[in-house]
């Protein structure tokens, strides 16, 4: 019964993973999808999605006053992104560490950026900063309805 109760009371949260626009130019959606997969994490959204300039501003407005943030969005309107949302304990840091460092070249080997990637403006993937960024950007990136609550058969076997 406590160890349950306790269970219950951990935050399950949401994060944002976005397969940027050379993540899908190079055919690595599948790639990407599946080390979040793999991890355990549940898939509670995906779209392929063409974004307006107008987004990428909202999504990007933390950093409107950097050098590159006209090249930033240029990147990111490129062309199709994959948009997903995933839901777990602890998802947010979790799915940071498996993306690995803003700069590829930084990122340790076994991370999507350190295995996948060689340059900043091209890392091939984002993931929120924080739950509440996480709620955030799943807000603007989804429209009610797309975003899907379900139980994987699997839950038992991932968590105790
Ligand atoms: N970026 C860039 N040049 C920089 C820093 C960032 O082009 O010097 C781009 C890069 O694509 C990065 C995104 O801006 O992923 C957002 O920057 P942030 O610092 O939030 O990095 P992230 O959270 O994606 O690791
Ligand atoms: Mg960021």
């Amino acid at each position: 019964f406590l160890p349950h109760l306790i269970a219950s009371l951990e935050q399950v949260d949401q994060t944002y993973i976005m397969v940027k626009p050379d993540g899908v130019q190079r055919g690595l959606v599948g790639e990407i999808i599946s080390r979040f997969e793999k991890k355990g994490f549940k898939l509670t959204g995906l779209k392929l999605f063409q974004c307006s300039k107008e987004l990428a501003e909202e999504h990007y407005k933390d950093l409107k006053q950097k050098s590159f943030f006209p090249k930033l969005i240029d990147y990111i309107t490129s062309g199709p992104v994959v948009c997903m949302a995933w839901e777990g304990v602890g998802v947010v840091a979790s799915a940071r560490k498996l993306i690995g460092a803003t700069d590829p070249l930084q990122a340790e080997p076994g991370t999507i950026r350190g295995d996948l990637a060689v340059q900043t403006g091209r890392n091939v993937v984002h993931g929120s900063d924080s739950p509440e960024n996480g709620k955030r950007e799943i807000a603007l990136w989804f429209k009610e309805g797309e975003v899907c609550e379900w139980t994987p058969v699997q839950a038992p076997w991932l968590r105790e």
